[in-house]
């Protein structure tokens, strides 16, 4: 599996084979698990708006096809290569595994700056790579749906070129899409919403009331702004958030509407005003009932895991703690963490709820989509808290078995062919 050689893709592959160890998986069924199914690599040309071309990378990358399509977000950012992608397969197929979707792992995306992009060129750059995907995407094939760098407008673009090829509408094919054009209320909110369902139900678990509890976001994106306005809502206070160019804090809270307007404005949270500026590093140190890693992997690492302040670690992003940290976090009882499959599970539950929507051309009110959500992440929480303490194990192993072995077990039972 040289082709996937990457620190993220290291990083699952660890992951993994402590969970394969814990279950005594066989090396052929370790690799079985491991090694993803297919993987696309294509050159996307893109005519710039000065006329110029310029040729992007563009990966999708499907983990398994064992329990139905796979499924799985599209990321636009400058260091997306074929082993992060196939990583966070890898941790899709868990996710959906852990939650009790009929999906594997999928992941997407292009190495590309988005922001550095006009929007005519990011319409081109979409629709070109999602002409690429043509033929090995599709809504009983596999699924993308927004992640990093991505939002309704460009899955409304995929939509768009797939459909177009088919010659008829064909919303089921992504998800993350805008309402109007077959996406789910709520969708947009659910990884966020999700995300703070769990600390809050941490909280009660652990008795912290929320009355003097305080949040850090670190990356104030979909998930991260979401989270933060969900935690604010269930009364704790947001001291802290930050995005690629920096951070701000405020001991007394900050307040998320005005800093919402800034943001639309300045297009990031640095200089809002009533805030002291602060360091990325320094942002993941304060002192704070629940952080939440909201931005890209490898953010906890064993540099600073033994200095976080938080009570809680609620994993907005997917991979944000090393395992070298996981070891420190794991003499560490004073932090309780909920990790990123589970933690983070409600976008994909809610893109599972939008493609049964669109499969069957019948919609239903936000109310029933966060009642499902809730339902569904609080199943695979006590699940989760049960094995982890029934087995001195920590969450993530205790998430990642479940979903491990739910795959494992469908692998035995199928066979060989998926
Ligand atoms: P987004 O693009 O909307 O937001 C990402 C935010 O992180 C931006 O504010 C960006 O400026 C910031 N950021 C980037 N680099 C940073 C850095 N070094 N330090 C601090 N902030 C930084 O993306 P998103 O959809 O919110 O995704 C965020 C994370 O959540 C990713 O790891 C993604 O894989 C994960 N995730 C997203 C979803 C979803 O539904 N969107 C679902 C599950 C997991």
């Amino acid at each position: 599996m040289n082709i996937y050689q990457h620190p993220t893709f290291e990083m699952a592959c660890q992951q993994f084979d402590l969970v394969a160890n814990r279950l005594g998986l066989s090396d052929a069924d370790r690799l079985r698990l491991k090694a993803p199914k297919r993987s696309l690599i294509a050159a996307v040309p893109v005519r710039m708006d000065d006329g110029s071309t310029h040729v992007f990378t563009g990966f999708r990358v499907q983990h398994h096809l064992t329990l139905g399509p796979t499924k799985g977000g599209i990321r636009y950012h400058p260091e997306v290569a074929l082993g992060e992608v196939a990583a966070l397969a890898m941790w899709m197929s868990w996710k959906c595994a852990l939650m009790g979707l009929p999906y594997g792992g999928a992941k997407g995306g292009v190495a590309v700056d988005p922001r550095k992009l006009s929007h005519a060129e990011l319409e081109r750059l979409t629709r070109r790579y999602t002409q690429e995907l043509i033929g090995f995407i599709g809504p009983h094939l596999d699924i993308p749906a927004p992640d990093l760098g991505t939002n309704e407008q460009i899955m409304a673009w995929m939509m768009d070129t797939f459909s177009v090829h088919a010659g008829h509408s064909v919303p089921g094919v992504v998800t993350g899409k805008p309402v109007g054009l077959g996406g789910s209320l709520g969708r947009r909110e659910a990884t966020g919403r999700g995300v703070a369902y769990l600390a809050g139900r941490t909280m009660d678990t652990l008795n912290l009331p929320a009355n003097g509890a305080t949040a850090v976001v670190q990356g104030y994106g979909n998930v991260g702004s979401v989270a933060a306005h969900s935690l604010a809502r269930q009364g704790l206070k947001v001291t802290g958030v930050s995005d690629a160019l920096g951070g701000v804090f405020n001991s007394r809270g900050l307040d998320l509407r005005q800093l919402d307007e800034w943001v639309a404005e300045h297009k990031t949270v640095v200089g809002f005003p009533e805030s002291e500026p602060i360091g990325g590093d320094a942002l993941l140190l304060l002192p704070c009932t629940v952080l939440v890693p909201a931005a890209l992997e490898r953010q906890i690492t064993a540099a600073n895991a033994g200095q976080l302040r938080c009570r809680i670690l609620a994993e907005g992003a997917n991979g944000p703690t090393t395992p070298e940290a996981d070891a420190i976090l794991s003499a560490r009882p004073d932090i309780f963490v909920i990790p990123d499959i589970l933690c983070n599970a409600g976008g994909v539950v809610v893109s599972y709820f939008e493609w049964v929507q669109d499969l069957q051309s019948f919609f239903w009110g936000e109310g029933e989509v966060m009642d499902r959500l809730f339902r569904l992440l609080e199943g695979a929480f006590v699940q989760t808290l049960n094995l982890s303490r029934h087995e001195q194990i920590s969450m993530r192993l205790a998430a990642l078995s479940l979903g491990v072995k739910r795959v494992w077990e469908a692998k035995v039972t199928r066979g060989l062919f998926p």
